[in-house]
This record gives structure tokens, sequence and C-alpha cells, in this order.
């Protein structure tokens, strides 16, 4: 039976032998002792290897080695205080899989070259805390929706039409047909509320994203819930408490990853609902007294999102923007003409923006009216237009983009380490 190296520090194996399966963190010899570590997906543990404790072939093997080279071993579990963790195997028999050939990564190498080799320095411990974190984010995300009677849906990923503007829109041939890859599953979520009620799309969406930055992908995925008989306000609610849920959740259960990742736990355990929301007008003048320069009518861009979020510890909405800036499906607020019922949601600490979101026009006259202002041609956007011909009903939705999500959450400073292959304007390999 092969254990696991993370059950060497919890399960009171001191004296025990146990077999392992892995590969060589580090390795390192001196006279007739090979101090290594082995590394498994769970962990990393201490191995000492001595000549006059193991036959021939362990010790060429152990001696050998190259780091990453895979390897099984045997061993005695020993308490030493000197290890890290507290633990370390004393070898009995040790045998290489596959030496393979040095490994090309080492210390202080540039990020363009770690992007380089992405497909073996996903192997490095930074990238499996942040991949194992991402794993719990968003496994909590899809439990806090079915915990609420949500469906998850699977949305198309070629598209006819973009429905965040068209410099964003990758184009494909479609059988000689021009046809795009998806920006927003948020149509085809709508789809779903009128046999379903309350749905959530969890798909790539692709934007052509020109200019480099540090929260922007090609490539990202894209968390759209859809809910029908919400208004905004409700709309509203289920962000704060999902997001208050997951931060609660890794909180309870993965503090030592988050810690491993460079986030304190203390951080996400004050992420408690309501958070706090604020007027577009009043957050333009917010932006113009901390410093910033920006007028009303404009939208708010990196800098101006660091200004108002910098000294928050909790993530802010900013709600009622100018219709003429958003998308054409959001709804007028029949209380405050000229702006839409919408709210992005900006991460505290000058993360910025993680969520976009709104309530939908649902009345037939008022979209056609709005596409009309905004110059769409209906016949692109016909089935969509469709909906609002048969019991359509008030609806409300969001995205929330989950490399935003993780990137806050674990405190990174770039998106690229929040998603194993990053796509952006100057890279689509490997
Ligand atoms: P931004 O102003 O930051 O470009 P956006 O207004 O284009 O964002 P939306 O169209 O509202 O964003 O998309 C919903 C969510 O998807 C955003 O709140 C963000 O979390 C995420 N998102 C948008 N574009 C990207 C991207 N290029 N890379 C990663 N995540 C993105
Ligand atoms: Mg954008």
């Amino acid at each position: 039976m092969i254990t696991q190296v993370s059950k060497i520090f919890t399960d009171n194996l001191d004296g025990k032998e146990v077999s392992l399966q892995g590969w060589v963190h580090r390795t390192r010899s001196s006279g007739n002792m090979v101090f290594a570590v082995l590394r498994d997906a769970s962990g990393l543990i201490q191995v000492t290897i001595k000549k006059d404790k193991v036959d021939e072939k362990s010790w060429s093997g152990a001696t050998s080695a190259y780091v990453e080279s895979s390897l099984s071993i045997k061993g005695i579990v020993k308490k030493d205080e000197r290890a890290p963790g507290g633990y370390e195997i004393q070898a009995t028999h040790y045998e290489l899989i596959s030496q393979g050939e040095a490994f090309p990564i080492s210390k202080d190498l540039s990020e363009e070259f770690l992007l380089d080799v992405r497909h073996l320095w996903m192997r490095s411990q930074k990238l499996t805390h942040i991949m194992k974190a991402r794993h719990h984010i968003v496994n909590y995300l899809r439990e806090f929706f079915d915990n609420d009677g949500f469906y998850e849906m699977a949305p198309p990923i070629i598209t006819k039409s973009g429905c965040e503007g068209g410099s964003t829109l990758f184009e494909m041939n479609y059988f000689g047909e021009p046809a795009y890859l998806t920006q927003s599953s948020q149509m085809y979520a709508e789809v779903f509320i009128f046999s379903l009620g309350k749905v959530y799309v969890l798909a790539p969406s692709f934007r052509a994203e020109k200019s480099r930055t540090i929260r922007h992908l090609a490539e990202y995925w894209h968390l759209e819930p859809e809910m029908a008989f919400y208004d905004q306000k409700m709309n509203m609610e289920v962000q704060e408490n999902m997001i208050a849920y997951v931060c609660k959740k890794m909180v309870e259960n993965h503090s030592d990853l988050l810690r491993a990742c460079g986030r304190n736990p203390e951080d996400l355990a004050k992420i408690t609902v309501p958070f706090e929301r604020i007027d577009y007008a009043k957050a333009v003048d917010m932006v113009n007294e901390l410093g910033g320069k920006m007028e009303h009518g404009q939208d708010f861009g990196a800098d101006e999102e660091a200004l108002l979020t910098k000294t928050k510890t909790k993530p802010i909405f900013i709600h009622n923007f100018p219709k003429d800036i958003k998308a054409f499906y959001m709804r007028e607020d029949p209380n405050k003409p000229g702006t839409v019922l919408n709210a992005d949601l900006l991460a505290p600490a000058g993360h910025g923006e993680i969520i976009g979101g709104s309530e939908r026009i649902w009345q037939y006259d008022d979209l056609i009216a709005r596409m009309k202002e905004q110059n769409l041609k209906i016949e692109d956007y016909q089935w969509y237009v469709d909906l609002r011909k048969f019991g359509s009903v008030p609806h409300s939705g969001f995205g929330l983009g989950i490399e935003r999500l993780v990137k806050w959450m674990l405190n990174l400073d770039h998106i690229r380490d929040t998603i194993p292959f990053p796509r952006t304007i100057n890279r689509c390999y490997p």
C-alpha cells in the first residue's frame, strides 16, 4: 500500500514502515548519505538514504537521481525536530522509476522563461498551491449555487454574435462562414431561466484583449448566473452571499493553503455581508477627491478602481452607471433615468473589478428601443429578442471572472498564475 506524504504528518506513523511514490524535489549527497526531498501531490517529506542501510541498486539510484526524477521508496518514519514538518523517512529501499534528464528549471529564472516551460513549471510548489486553491474555490462556488437550487447549464462556445463589442471578438472559420468564440454566455443563460428558474454557466469566455494588463486574459473562465424574478437588489445579495460563502469555506477548511499562497486567512475571515454600495456618481467624485482624474460619464479603469479600493478591506459595489457606457441589455432604473440597474463588484486593496451584473431589460419594446439607440442590428440578436415575446419575466444575472476572484483571494500580483496556461496577446504556447 502506498502512503500519501501528508499522512506522515497527521497519522502518527512514527517508527512504522511506509511506501511512497513521487518525484525528487531536491537531492544532495555527502559521503555515505543522500538527503532527498520527495514530493507527491499532497506534500513534501525529507528522506535520508544511508549507503550501508540499502542495497547497491538503491544506492546507485539515490546518487544518480535528478531533480524531478520519479521514484518509489520504502522506509521508516522517524520523528525528527530538525526535519521540516518534524518527520523524516529513513529509506530502506529506493527505486528510480525514471531518471530522465537534468531538469531545466533552477532558481531565479525570468518570468518569460518560466512561461516558456510552463508545462514543467506547473510542478512548482507555488503553482501547485494556487491550482489546489483554485480547485477548492470553484468547488465552493458550485456548492453555493447547488445549495440554493441553481442548475448548471452548458452553453455553446462557438457563436454568431458577440455581446461585449466587436473589437475583442476572436473570429473563426465555421465551415466557410464567419463565427466567433464566445465572449460571454449570458444570453444563453437567459434562455434557461424560462424552464429552470435559476441557472449558472461556468465556461471559458474569449476576448481579444490587445493591451497587456495584470488582470486581462484572452481566455478566462466565466461564471454567469441568471435568475428569473430577481431584481437588481436580489442580484447583488446573491453576489455578496456567494463571495462571503467562498471566503468562509476557504478559511474554515484551507487556511494552510491560503497561507502557502500568500494570503492571511484573517483577511478573508473579515469578508462578511453586507458589502458597501456606492452610487456611480459618488464614486466618480471619490476618485477625484483621492487624487485621480475622471469625468462623469466615463468608465473606471484599473487606476480609478485601485484608488477606490486601496483602503478597503471588503469588496464594494458601484451601482447605477450611465446607460450610454453600459451594455444594451441592462435595464434603465425607473427611479434614476439615464442610469441602469447594474453594479460592478470591486475587490479590495487595489484588485478591482471581479463581477459585472445587472437587471436585464425584460420587456420587448424597451429592448428594441435600447438596441436602436445603440445602433445594434436587431437581426443579429433575433433569437435573444424573441425571448421577450413569449412569457418574459423580470430577471437579473452577473458575470464573475474566476481568475480575477482567485487573484484577489490569494493576494496575487498578476492574473497569469491563477490559470495553468494563460493566453495573452503575445502567448498561446505551450
Ligand atoms: P474590464 O473592464 O476589467 O475589462 P469588463 O467590463 O470587460 O471588465 P465584463 O464584460 O463585465 O467585464 O465581464 C464580467 C467579468 O469577467 C468581469 O467582472 C471580470 O471579472 C471578468 N473579465 C472580463 N474580461 C476579462 C479578461 N479579459 N480576463 C479575465 N477576466 C475578465
Ligand atoms: Mg473588458
